[in-house]
């Protein structure tokens, strides 16, 4: 079966973009990527995105000619960009009929048990109703994806809070490589067995375009869904759609055994 028919198949899917994939000229892949989750949502697949993209959203309308250095500054440009940002989802959205609903979380919200249940509470609710839920980091008030990248991870504990049966983690990298993409003989990695741990391959900690994740944080979400049953695929955001189509793209990695 190709991923693209797991995906069309899956009960609960959560999708993450990285922002390089939906900033600058790139925010015009965002109708694209929204007619792919328009497909999988009228195919009844409850779909979840987290998307990053706020600050570099955000930079142009602060007349800024590049991202900032300081954090209050990189915090101003992700509170207007978000807003703009969530603006061109809806209205990319809007064409397909389907509404977003969007939720601010931090990392630390799904460690606090409060918390945790609280957004439970409402993505259940909000998937019932049919809306598209759009999380990104609260970044008025966390700080962790500006500094560390790492809204792959809250995508994970996302996945795990929700109980998703499939993640796919968008960027501007295709797939896994046996070793850095330009070295000679380098091969992609199609499939990771649960529990490899990739022995003997290095893993990029590259810092790409607009977007803080690198290969490694890619790996480690990849790796926490999985240990919960979620099977994840890593592909290149324009790719999505061909994958959905049943071409083979990217990196697959099982779920534990024990499924979701
Ligand atoms: N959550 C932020 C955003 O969506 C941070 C991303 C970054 O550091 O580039 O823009």
């Amino acid at each position: 079966m190709s991923v693209g028919t797991e995906l069309h198949a899956a009960r609960r899917l959560v999708v993450k973009v990285g922002s390089s994939s939906v900033s600058g000229d790139n925010a015009a892949q965002i109708p694209t990527l929204v007619s792919s989750l328009a497909r999988l949502h009228s195919a009844g697949v409850e779909v979840i995105l987290v998307s990053s993209g706020a600050i570099a959203t955000g930079v142009p309308f602060l007349n800024l000619e590049q991202r900032p250095d300081d954090l209050a500054t990189q915090q101003a440009a992700a509170a207007v960009g978000q807003n703009i940002l969530v603006n061109r989802y809806q209205r990319a959205l809007g064409s397909h009929e389907i509404i977003a609903g969007q939720v601010l979380l931090t990392a630390h919200d799904m460690e606090n048990p409060t918390h945790r249940g609280n957004a439970k509470r409402a993505l259940e609710r909000l998937l019932q109703l049919g809306i598209l839920p759009i999380i990104n980091e609260n970044d008025t008030v966390a700080t962790h994806e500006i500094r560390f990248g790492d809204n792959d991870r809250l995508a994970a504990l996302v996945a795990r809070l929700v109980g998703a049966d499939r993640l796919v983690l968008l960027s501007d990298v295709d797939a896994l490589y046996t070793a850095p993409p330009a070295t000679a003989g380098a091969k992609r990695i199609a499939h990771v067995p649960y529990g490899d741990r990739l022995e003997g391959i290095e893993i990029g900690e590259a810092r790409s375009g607009w977007g803080t994740g690198g290969a490694a944080t890619k790996v480690e979400a990849a790796r926490l869904a999985a240990e919960a049953g979620t099977t994840v695929l890593l592909t290149e955001t324009r790719l999505f759609s061909r994958v959905l189509d049943g071409e083979d793209h990217g990196t697959r990695f099982d779920g534990a055994p024990q499924a979701v």
